[in-house]
C-alpha cells in the first residue's frame, strides 16, 4: 500500500515537472520566434546593424562590405582598419632596427 502512494507521488511530481518544462519550452520558442522576426520589418525596409557602432539602420541607407553592414563609410573604413590591424598582429618587419646609433 505504501509503495503505491509513493508511486503516485512520483508520478504526480513527474507530471507537473513535465508540464512546467513544456510551458517553459513553449515560452522559449515563442521568444525565439519573436526575436527572429523582429529585425525584419513589414514596412518594406529591413534593418541591418552597423558592425562598428552597432546602430540599426535601414538596409537602403547602409553600406555593405562582404557580409558586414555599416551605417557610414567612415565606420566601414574604421572597421576594416581594425580588422587589418588584428590580422597583422605580428610586429612589423619593416622597422629599421639597425638605426639606433
Ligand atoms: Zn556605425
Amino acid at each position: 500500500m505504501n509503495l503505491l502512494i509513493i508511486r503516485l507521488i512520483i508520478f504526480a511530481v513527474l507530471f507537473f515537472a513535465g508540464l512546467k518544462l513544456y510551458g517553459m519550452y513553449r515560452q522559449w520558442k515563442l521568444d525565439r520566434e519573436t526575436l527572429e522576426h523582429q529585425p525584419q520589418r513589414r514596412d518594406g525596409s529591413q534593418m541591418v546593424r552597423c558592425q562598428w557602432c552597432e546602430v540599426h539602420v535601414p538596409e537602403e541607407e547602409a553600406l555593405r562590405d562582404q557580409q558586414h553592414w555599416f551605417c557610414s563609410s567612415a565606420h566601414r573604413d574604421r572597421y576594416l582598419q581594425e580588422q587589418s590591424d588584428l590580422n597583422a598582429s605580428t610586429p612589423p618587419k619593416g622597422t629599421p632596427d639597425d638605426d639606433k646609433h
